[in-house]
């Protein structure tokens, strides 16, 4: 991402990738104060009030400009302050964070100040981010648009009269409207990619196990994973390699996982040609429901990654009609029994009813404190796991998980990643699918598939509709392929320029 000139001389530092920020500061170029306090003008200026974007639930400034302040006396001191040094990070608002409130966008945790870093944000705080504050997001990452939220939804950043897909909904607009060049997000059945896609900007969704889920308040165990959002190729792997590693506090994390990011970019080469690889397009997702103009961005992006070199061919994933079915058996499922925790007793809000006992209590609290699609979700999960029902929906979903797997483990055989659409739509309006939770869930079609497998999933910008929205071609590959997504989205990127676009912030227009 190339630097844009304020006409002063001076280069504004928001416009700035992380990288080239990181670089700055260490160099004293830019002191992290400078950084952080451009940054903070900024979200003070677009994202608060009526007219804002709403993708910050809480900023903390005086804890970026002490963080900020610590780096600048490290650099002082000729100490390494870390390949993120001086580089603002927003952290969706289920990774809890010392002395610093943490919501997941629910009444029920509303004031809960946690006494903990969770270990991806002690990491990027050690590689010397600043964190400037707390995203928003659909209640406890449930939905596709951030409208789920207790405290409004986040507006997209290219028109604010839509919605920036979910649940990372304001881990997603910050990016793309320039208020930090990295934030992270969590990923389910698509959380990362799909809000990616609908504001222009890059997401992956690593391979579970890649990044350690401790400290991340848990929505379906077996199919959470977090990762980062950036503004280029670069900043993404960047941000994945300091989140990254083994960590014994999770035990899902994987013991010895090969880098990321792959030689060339571990080197900050130039992206390779893709002669070598092969990339499958699934039918199955190239069908008639997506939108004409996303359909044709998509098409075109392939036909740019088979000019650089890479290999095409038709594959076949047939279980995937199934996926949104077993998903919604299963990730409700593991939510019913994470959210059994929220009681009133240990976190958050509770409401105790005069003269009510202990049940009263808990089911007071758990009625005022949930929203109505976390309440949907529970229902569904408790249902699904009835004794007597058990065998007939959970099991089987699990069944149907494995058969999804393995279409995946067949394909890879011949190929290195998989093209498709990220979502079948660009960016919707506020308030189109909030009365039909079934229309809703469609917005993670080609999404959830990726979650039941395990695989690593990467959303990149991959042009604009008519009306100016952005859309996303989503790279799918191999258990720990991530260097073959990175190596494709850095070809992509080098030959296009969806990516370095940016909105026009409403109110700047103004
Ligand atoms: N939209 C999907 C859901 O509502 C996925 C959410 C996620 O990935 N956290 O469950």
């Amino acid at each position: 991402m190339s630097a844009a000139s304020t006409g002063t001389g001076t280069t504004d530092p928001t416009t700035m990738s992380a990288l080239a920020l990181a670089r700055a500061v260490r160099q004293r170029e830019l002191s992290a104060r400078e950084v952080t306090t451009a940054h903070l003008a900024r979200i003070a200026a677009f994202d608060k009030g009526e007219r804002g974007l709403n993708a910050f639930l809480r900023t903390d400034e005086a804890g970026a400009l002490a963080a900020a302040d610590a780096v600048d006396a490290k650099v002082a001191r000729g100490e390494d302050p870390g390949v993120l040094a001086g580089v603002p990070v927003g952290l969706k608002d289920l990774f809890v964070t010392e002395n610093l409130e943490t919501t997941c966008a629910s009444k029920i945790l509303q004031g809960w100040i946690p006494p903990y870093d969770g270990t991806a944000v002690a990491r990027l705080r050690a590689a010397g981010a600043i964190i400037v504050g707390k995203l928003n997001m659909d209640e406890f990452a449930m939905g596709s648009s951030n409208e789920n939220s207790a405290f409004g939804p986040c507006r997209n950043p290219w028109d604010p009269t839509r919605v920036t897909g979910g649940s990372s909904g304001g881990s997603a607009a910050a990016v793309a409207a320039g208020f930090c060049p990295i934030t992270l997000g969590t990923d389910t059945g698509g959380s990362i990619r799909q809000p990616a896609a609908l504001t222009g900007v890059l997401g992956i969704k690593p391979t579970y196990g890649r990044v350690s889920r401790y400290g991340v308040v848990a929505f379906a165990s077996s199919l959470d994973q977090v990762g980062p959002f950036a503004g280029c190729v670069e900043d993404l792997a960047l941000a994945l390699e300091v989140i990254s590693g083994h960590d014994p506090l999770d035990a899902t994390s994987i013991v010895e996982a090969p880098s990321a990011l792959g030689p060339a970019l571990a080197a900050g080469g130039r992206p390779q040609g893709l002669a070598g690889l092969t990339v499958g397009l699934p039918r199955e997702y190239f069908i008639p429901g997506t939108d004409a103009e996303v359909d044709a961005a998509v098409r075109a992006a392939i036909r740019e990654l088979e000019s650089a070199g890479a290999r095409v061919i038709d594959v076949s994933l047939p279980h995937t009609p199934h996926a949104l079915a077993t998903y919604y058996l299963i990730a409700p499922a593991e939510c019913s029994s994470n959210l059994a925790r929220f009681d009133g007793v240990r976190y958050g809000r509770r409401v105790q009813p005069p003269g009510g006992d202990l049940a009263a209590m808990y089911q007071a609290t758990r009625e005022a404190g949930f929203g109505d699609e976390v309440k949907r979700r529970i229902m569904l999960g408790t249902y699904a796991l009835r004794s007597g029902y058990y065998d007939a929906y959970y099991r089987k979903a699990q069944q149907v998980r494995t058969l999804i797997a393995d279409d995946f483990r067949k394909v890879f055989a011949s190929c290195d990643a998989v093209a498709t659409p990220t979502s079948p739509t660009a960016a919707f309006k506020i308030g189109e699918k909030t009365a039909d939770p079934v229309q809703m869930y469609l917005a993670d079609v080609f999404t959830l598939s990726c979650n039941l497998a395990g695989l690593p999933g990467m959303s990149i910008p991959c042009g604009f509709t008519r009306a100016g929205l952005p859309i996303g071609l989503q790279l799918m590959g191999r258990p720990l392929g991530e260097a073959a997504l990175f190596q494709l989205a850095a070809a992509y990127a080098a030959r296009t320029d969806h990516a370095r676009r940016r909105p026009t912030l409403a109110l700047e227009a103004a």
